[in-house]
């Protein structure tokens, strides 16, 4: 299998790195560890470097586009009320462009729109506004090395006039229809609807899953959450997995720190859903990822 979304080199591993990596490829399993800012996408290749398995991708989150301080419960376990900090940074093309050429580097991103995150002490309309600009440099970016592109998407509050998938799916849309983003890319973490993931796989995107997928439904959800149904519905061939590490742990780990190898409760989940033995789902989403990311 291939972890295709993780920060394995993110400040929560900065005592065990080394030891989570190795426990994670003794399993098997491969893992792409992601950038989101100047810093953490230099390193992510540093890291991949060191090891047969491991690629990274370079990239500015939309969270690192103004500076802010949350905590955020959902992207952690119970009981792991991390605060995140921010730092404000503008997309550095050549700096970027540097790192995209490195051997290790199979895409670009992450990037994309957070409309879940506008801190209130700034302008909102300026703040997407910003994001969108610095989502169409990534993309020239990745036109212009030939690499894919990982999309970050989250919609905000039912306040926001817009939607951050909407939104994400024209930009797309623009790009594809110029004859860019050749590669294309993948839409990471995803938990919108089925409708907005044909959206993405009719434009020659792959959706991909985290660890949210194990959560269990609401009560007022039935037996499965309307998420668990976008998986049962969307073809394989579309899919790939991933554990967003640190963050998202799946179950039966919820609480502990997330880690690569964890994967494995992605596609375990996927198997239930879509009633298909697990090595089914290992094969295909591993190829999925091998043809993307061309590795
Ligand atoms: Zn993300
Ligand atoms: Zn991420």
């Amino acid at each position: 299998m291939i972890d295709t979304h993780c920060h394995v080199h993110f400040n929560a591993y900065r005592d065990d790195m080394d030891d989570v990596i190795l426990r994670t490829l003794q399993k098997g399993v491969f893992m792409i560890t992601v950038g989101t800012q100047t810093t953490t996408s230099a390193n992510g290749l540093k890291v991949a470097e060191k090891y047969d398995g491991v690629w990274a991708t370079v990239g500015l989150h939309p969270n690192h586009l103004c500076e802010q301080e949350f905590v955020d419960e959902q992207e952690l376990g119970e009981g792991e009320k991390v605060k995140i900090k921010t730092r404000c940074e503008m997309f550095d093309h050549d700096y970027y462009l540097d790192l995209a050429r490195h051997p290790k580097c199979v895409a670009i991103g992450e990037c994309g729109l957070d409309y879940y995150r506008l801190p209130e002490h700034f302008d909102r309309n300026e703040l997407i506004a910003k994001q969108k600009e610095t989502v169409r440099q990534h993309f020239d970016l990745a036109s212009e090395v030939g690499l894919p592109v990982v999309i970050h998407c989250r919609d905000g509050s039912p306040t926001l006039t817009t939607s951050a998938h909407t939104d994400q799916l024209q930009i797309i849309r623009e790009f594809v229809e110029a004859g860019k983003l050749q590669r294309r890319g993948v839409v990471h973490c995803f938990t919108g609807t089925l409708e907005e993931a044909n959206a993405y796989v009719e434009l020659g995107f792959l959706i991909s899953f985290t660890g949210v997928i194990t959560f269990p439904p609401r009560k007022s959800d039935g037996p499965i959450s309307p998420l668990q149904q976008v998986v049962r519905d969307l073809p394989l061939e579309h899919i790939m997995i991933e554990t967003d590490s640190p963050y998202l742990t799946p179950v039966p780990n919820r609480g502990k720190r997330n880690e690569p190898w964890m994967v494995e409760y992605v596609a375990q989940k996927i198997s239930e859903l879509k009633k298909v033995s697990v090595e089914e789902v290992a094969r295909v989403t591993t190829e999925n990822a091998k043809r993307l990311f061309g590795i």
